[in-house]
């Protein structure tokens, strides 16, 4: 009987199934596996590129090429259909963009059709991009799990195990930390040698991108943040504020949210993403007066006093009174103060109708800038853009000016005041103030410095990422901004260093060329600024309907998880039949 289960084990027909079970990795290179499962993907797919784009051969390259890429970059999870075909379809609509409207026509040696006309014209190439981004999403899941089946998992390497694990602790659950464990995890798989541990005091990732449309009541404030649980598989979640971290002791102070015992958690291995948070100049009567516009609660209060301002004004008969209740005046003319004045405006505006006493004409969103072009992460005819829409849809500028000062009832510029109830502060943000109180390095505005491989020097297994830390990129020498986008690749890059240093490996140096920015000014306006990868490197800019749907495109397929993304397209449809919701959530007093 022994034997013949042996033999059973043993059995050719069996094996794929007896890896599966085990977990026993496939020995063939996870790259080279996934290229071809992509390609096949890419093969079936290009049936919607052929049918609609007029060179076919061109048609039958891209599909290849493109299904390669996406096998390559996206592992999809075990069975995850609908995830799959969502994410591909989302981004095939910013391929669609790329290509169609800019790629293409350049390589035929015409310009860009980012005019009304020109997008209409490639508007019947959309649906086939859309078709083929679906189909490739569903095949490349359906081979994915067949592979799986067939051949056992990805080949992960793996450490034999060690008799104290080695343990990495990561400080921040923003978008650097988040990134740095979620990649963790992938480079180290099952090895029991190394534990993680993430700490942060929010339970959950918040996509800012989207945090104005909460704000601007778009969307539903649960609908852009994603669990840190749920998205982590073997990493330990401490809930918790970090109040001290010993360098020499190599252990993290964390206060419980709800006053119990502090915690302490020794580490080997430490990463600070704890990110940044706003900056008054030591102006404590604008930190008093105002709101921060960088957490979901922040969001979540605006909007609630927004509609407590148009209340109060519906029965208010002083018609200056009434004035300052409807007055915004947001300080700052970077992207989130853009996206910020874009939204409420939108939204002061959409629910006038609920107000019989209010007129169009007292509503007043003031954006105060010290520059005198708004956005200056953008090149000046599209910051002018912007703020020319931003104009005509009723925002108002107050450019080269400064808030000042602030008191209940009134913002100090440094030329007027104005009578305003409500005043945002997205103007000025330092590096998380806990970076200078380790006792760390830091540059004139309080990040960390690192070096080239995101280490902290002087600190053997210390390393710092994202908003709080002054990254310089490798190659170019050029510091990195602080945005998302780089947040994300130095959480990867940071978690290959990790894993080299503890391996006994080779750092690489950060190095990440921009993808270009995307803002929204406005409903159904943006403005982009795309930089093409080689063989093109150009830079090109455009903006208006067609940005405005690649913004929607690119954020919901970076959106974590399926779920989300399914919330917000809803929240999205609803937003275009339906006005927007004035119920109060929370109470402010
Ligand atoms: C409104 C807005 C819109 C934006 N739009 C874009 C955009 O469109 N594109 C783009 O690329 N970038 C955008 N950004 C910038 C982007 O959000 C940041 O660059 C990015 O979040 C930085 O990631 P991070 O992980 O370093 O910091 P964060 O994402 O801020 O994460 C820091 C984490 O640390 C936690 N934390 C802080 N202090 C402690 C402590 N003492 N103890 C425990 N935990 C702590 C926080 O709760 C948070 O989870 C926007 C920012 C804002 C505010």
């Amino acid at each position: 009987m022994q034997l013949m289960e042996q033999e059973l084990k043993s059995h050719p027909s069996l094996e794929p199934q007896r890896r599966l079970e085990t977990g026993e990795a496939s020995s063939l290179n996870r790259y080279v596996r996934r290229a071809a499962i992509g390609t096949a993907a890419g093969l079936i797919a290009s049936i919607a590129l052929v049918a609609t784009q007029p060179n076919r051969p061109l048609a039958i390259l891209l599909a290849l090429a493109l299904g390669a890429l996406y096998g390559m970059v996206v592992r999809p999870a075990p069975l995850a259909y609908a995830d799959s075909l969502f994410t591909a379809a989302a981004l095939a609509v910013a391929v669609w963009g790329v290509m169609s409207v800019i790629v293409l026509p350049a390589l035929a040696g015409e310009p860009p059709r980012w005019d009304v006309e020109g997008v209409r014209a490639v508007f019947p190439e959309f649906a086939g991009w859309i078709l083929y981004g679906a189909i490739l999403g569903l095949t490349t899941q359906a081979f994915a799990d067949g592979v799986n089946r067939v051949m056992g998992p990805e080949a992960l390497p793996r450490k034999p195990s060690a008799a104290q694990a080695t343990s990495i602790v990561i400080l921040g659950g923003g978008f650097a930390g988040m990134t740095t464990a979620e990649n963790l995890e992938r480079e180290f798989g099952a090895d029991p040698s190394v534990t993680f541990t993430l700490v942060s005091d929010a339970n959950a990732l918040l996509f800012t991108p989207m945090l104005a449309e909460v704000a601007g009541s778009s969307l539903e404030p649960s609908h852009i943040s994603t669990p840190l649980r749920t998205s982590l598989h073997r990493t330990a979640v401490v809930r918790g504020h970090v109040t001290h971290v010993d360098l020499e002791t190599r252990c993290v102070r964390a206060a419980s949210p709800h006053g119990g015992e502090d915690q302490e958690i020794p580490f080997h291995h430490l990463v600070f993403a704890l990110g940044s948070v706003s900056n008054y100049f030591g102006n404590e009567n604008i930190r008093n007066c105002s709101f921060d516009f960088k957490s979901l609660l922040d969001a979540i209060r605006i909007r609630n006093h927004v509609i407590d301002m148009f209340e109060c004004a519906d029965r208010e008969t002083d018609p200056a009174i009434k004035k300052e209740f409807l007055t915004i005046v947001i300080a700052g003319g970077g992207f989130a103060g853009v996206e910020l004045a874009g939204a409420l405006n939108d939204f002061a505006r959409g629910i006038l109708a609920d107000y019989p006493h209010l007129r169009s004409e007292d509503v007043n969103v003031t954006l105060v800038h010290a520059r005198d072009l708004i956005l200056p992460e953008l090149s000046p005819t599209l910051g002018e853009y912007a703020r020319r829409s931003m104009e005509a849809r009723g925002v108002h500028f107050e450019l080269g000016r400064r808030v000042m000062d602030a008191r209940p009832g009134a913002v100090m510029l440094d030329n007027r005041e104005i009578a305003a109830r409500t005043l945002v502060w997205t103007a000025g943000t330092a590096p998380n103030p806990l970076m200078r109180e380790c006792g760390l390095k830091v540059d004139k505005r309080g990040a960390a410095l690192v070096d080239k491989n995101l280490a902290i020097a002087g600190y053997k297994g210390v390393w710092a990422l994202g908003d709080c830390a002054a990254v310089v990129d490798g190659k170019t020498q050029q510091p990195c901004p602080p945005t998302a986008q780089f947040a994300l690749r130095e959480g990867r890059a940071l978690a290959r260093n990790i894993k080299a240093a503890i391996q006994g490996g080779k750092l690489q140096p950060f190095h990440f060329d921009s993808l270009g920015a995307l803002c929204v000014v406005g409903h159904h306006t943006a403005a982009a600024e795309l930089n093409l990868p080689w063989p093109i490197r150009k830079s090109v800019r455009f903006s208006g309907l067609l940005a405005w749907f690649m913004w929607r495109g690119i954020y919901l397929s970076k959106l974590p998880g399926l779920e989300r993304k399914v919330r917000v397209l809803i929240d999205w449809i609803i937003e275009l039949f339906f006005p927007r919701d004035i119920v109060q959530t929370i109470d402010l007093k």
